[in-house]
């Protein structure tokens, strides 16, 4: 994409450090990497592994800023973590998927972004209340899928989950949840 993530990237965000979201790191020596605190506890040594991450493949130099939400609430979220000094960009709880587990909220002029890691693997799921397969702890992964779809209601928001086929269509055409 012609990007220099030294120079062109001022951070990575990381909603949670499960093998498949923590493997492009290489691409990032130079970057500062935020990531929830919560969830990097219980993502290293043989928990971690037990839990669907590798640590020992985390580059040698992987020392990723750790970071808690506890800031102002945003929307039904009760609390947060802004990332930029205006807020617009922040962290907000979504545990469920795995504990700790943060999706990144960007607040735009007239639409939200919502990108939702790995909260909800489809649009679809989320909508019909579907919880991932993942997750030991489905009461809490449906209760943040409320909020998201709570936070959807109270301004136009694009809903962005990694792992759903359709996100990239719906971010260029900026199709909102409905
Ligand atoms: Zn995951």
């Amino acid at each position: 994409m012609g990007l220099d993530p030294a120079r062109d990237l001022a951070a990575v965000i990381l909603t949670h450090f499960h093998h498949d979201h923590t493997g492009g790191l290489d691409h990032f020596p130079h970057n500062r990497i935020i990531g929830p605190r919560a969830n990097y506890e219980v993502s290293t040594g043989l928990r971690g592994k037990l839990m669907g991450c590798l640590p020992h493949r985390w580059p040698v130099w992987f020392k990723p800023e750790l970071v808690a939400t506890d800031g102002p609430p945003i929307g039904p979220f009760p609390n947060s973590r802004p990332i930029t000094r205006d807020g617009r960009i922040a962290l907000v709880p979504t545990p469920g998927h795995v504990a700790g587990h943060c999706s990144v909220v960007v607040r735009g002029e007239d639409v939200s972004y919502f990108i939702a890691g790995d909260a909800a693997y489809s649009q679809d799921n989320l909508r019909a209340g579907r919880t991932d397969g993942v997750t030991n702890d489905p009461a809490t992964a449906l209760a943040t899928l409320r909020n998201i779809s709570a936070y959807a209601a109270q301004q136009p928001t694009i809903v962005l989950p990694a792992h759903d086929p359709d996100a990239v269509r719906r971010l260029s055409e900026l199709e909102v949840f409905n």
